[in-house]
């Protein structure tokens, strides 16, 4: 492609509320444009990188043996009615009227509409198992869109859903889809992990994401190098027992704190770390308007165990200031487990320390040199915390560490959930009606491109992995406007290159070299090949490759060797 026929605008800063690298670049090089919240357009630099991402989706799951169809974005009311989900999705499924005040939703996922089509057209036990899927269109009316098409509201996924007589066949399935994906991604050339997901909300039956190992990943993920454990933070289960709790050598005594809220401010105040502090986290209870959870100042919560708590309510709400006042008889900030009537639920560590600092339920005060029994009463305790680095494994064979991760993937064993549901039956070999076994395979389409960019990028811009650049090569012609030659040369470079297979983007714009170098890089094409007269007089052109600091002078064939 010739840039100069190409509306292609660059930007050196990106606008201050593109938080994530992949966002930022996004937007500066010209990939993505906002519409509104959660809503973007793919330029058509942009797309070529989403397109490379669907073929090699597609060219695998044709592999895999699945079958590509394409279902409506708009779904109607009655089969989510028959699912149940109608009343069980939140907000986060938008719900319109037809013109006959009839009532349908944007699909944020497709497992009734696919099982609509799988109990029309499968019947018997010889037509299985089947794997249908499609790249589509997904809306979320997500409750806090970001980070650009990472977190978007309407989104690309690739889902796939398979259909089987048995739960052998859904298991040999959920390990063909499982191999697919492990191949996708190491086609996309990206660094990801397979770690075990929640398997709480569908009932225990196995799932699975992948993560593009990134630091500005969403997710937390707990991995043993030792005994291969990979998990999603918030599954992790912390089994081993509390440490034994030293006994107390601090008086206990109240201390004036100005102003001191958070445990950063409580730990810099006191001069001790974070870890010697005491939570409290106010939340509503199930029963009772407000229970306190009480952690160790450097531990988060898990929501997931939280939300497991009988005394909690169930989804986890956190209590506002008013309520909170209502529940300790002082503002936030300063909550602490002695002295209030309400039901404390602590993490096993909380319960470890002694001689500790903690909220004195008392505008400006906390206290310090805090035991347990001693000062405050011994509360109820759990597991509330999320993994941290050197928590033991649970498959026992070393310490975790923490890495963070973008959840790009998501398989799931859901077994006869819908099919039940749906009465979605096929006849086996003995004519008997029998639901079918059922898995689903998620890939987020569009928040891969942006993951990609997230693991690969420096200063200066994107770093594409050869497989998802828009482009292979850009051709940068210095001072084309002024020598025939130099054109004469692009033109013959340009022609030739595609000829040998490449994508080749030719930088023809009016702009000077320094502006091309830098869109260059900005965009990320791995490879740059700069034409300048007195080089090409000796058959040479400049070429570098994006992750190499300096260019070096190599003769055309050499380059056509190289990009061979
Ligand atoms: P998340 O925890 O990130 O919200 P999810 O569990 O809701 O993901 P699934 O329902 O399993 O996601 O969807 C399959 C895939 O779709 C995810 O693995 C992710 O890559 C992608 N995805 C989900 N929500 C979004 C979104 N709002 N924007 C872009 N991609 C998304
Ligand atoms: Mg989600």
């Amino acid at each position: 492609m010739r840039l100069s026929n190409l509306p292609f605008n660059t930007f050196k800063e990106a606008p201050t509320d593109a938080e994530v690298v992949s966002h930022q670049l996004m937007l500066r090089a010209g990939l993505i444009r906002r519409l509104a919240s959660g809503l973007y357009t793919w330029l058509p630099m942009g797309l070529r990188a989403l397109q490379k991402v669907q073929a090699i989706i597609r060219e695998e799951m044709n592999r895999a043996g699945a079958l590509e169809l394409l279902m409506p974005v708009v779904q109607p009311a009655e089969l989510w009615e028959i699912s149940g989900r109608w009343d069980q999705f939140g907000p986060e499924l938008l719900r319109l009227k037809d013109r006959h005040d009839r009532l349908f939703c944007l699909g944020p996922t497709h497992e009734e509409v696919i099982t609509d089509i799988a109990r029309t057209e499968l019947k018997s036990y010889r037509q299985l198992p089947v794997n249908y899927y499609q790249i589509q269109t997904k809306f979320r009316d997500e409750i806090r869109p970001r980070f650009g098409v990472m977190r978007a509201r309407e989104f690309t996924m690739k889902d796939a859903y398979s259909f089987h007589l048995d739960e052998d066949s859904l298991q040999e399935g959920y390990l063909s889809m499982r191999a697919a994906y492990a191949q996708i991604f190491t086609r996309l050339q990206l660094n990801f992990r397979i770690v075990q997901a929640d398997p709480g909300a569908i009932g225990g039956n196995r799932s699975e994401e992948f993560h593009v190992l990134a630091d500005s990943g969403e997710d937390a993920i707990a991995y043993c190098e030792a005994d291969g454990f990979a998990a999603n933070v918030e599954t992790v289960a912390l089994t081993s027992p509390a440490g034994p709790r030293s006994a107390p050598t601090e008086a206990c005594e109240l201390v004036t704190t100005p102003d001191v809220r958070s445990i950063e401010e409580l730990s810099a105040f006191f001069g001790v770390a974070s870890s010697r502090c005491l939570k409290m986290l106010l939340v509503a209870g199930s029963e009772v308007p407000a229970v306190g959870l009480l952690l160790r100042g450097d531990d988060e919560l898990n929501r997931l165990k939280a939300e497991a708590l009988p005394e909690v309510s169930r989804p986890l709400r956190m209590l506002g200031a008013e309520q909170v006042r209502a529940a300790t008889g002082c503002e936030p900030g300063f909550a602490g487990p002695m002295g209030v009537d309400l039901p404390l639920i602590a993490d096993r560590d909380a319960l470890a320390l002694s001689d500790f600092i903690c909220g004195a339920n008392r505008k400006d005060h906390h206290f310090r040199g805090v035991n347990w029994e001693r000062d405050a009463p011994l509360p109820h305790t759990a597991d509330l915390r999320n993994a941290r680095t050197g928590d033991p494994s649970p498959s026992g064979g070393g310490a975790l560490s923490i890495a963070r991760g973008i959840e790009v993937g998501h398989i799931f064993q859901l077994g006869s959930k819908y099919s039940d549901a749906m009465d979605a039956t096929v006849l086996d070999k003995d004519g008997k009606s029998c639901a079918m076994q059922m898995g689903c395979y998620g890939i987020g389409v569009t928040r891969v491109v942006a993951a990609a960019i997230e693991q690969n990028h420096d200063e200066r811009g994107i770093i594409w992995p050869d497989a998802i650049a828009p482009f292979d090569v850009v051709l940068i012609p210095i001072n084309l406007d002024k020598s025939y030659r130099v054109k004469e040369a692009a033109d013959r470079l340009y022609d030739d290159l595609r000829a040998a297979g490449l994508e080749v983007l030719l930088d023809d714009r009016a702009q000077r070299p320094g502006f091309k170098f830098a869109d260059a890089d900005l965009l990320g094409i791995p490879h740059r090949v700069v034409i300048a007269e007195k080089a090409w007089d000796q058959g040479q052109v400049e070429y570098k490759r994006r992750t190499e600091p300096e260019p070096q002078l190599i003769t055309v064939a050499q380059l056509m060797q190289r990009l061979a």
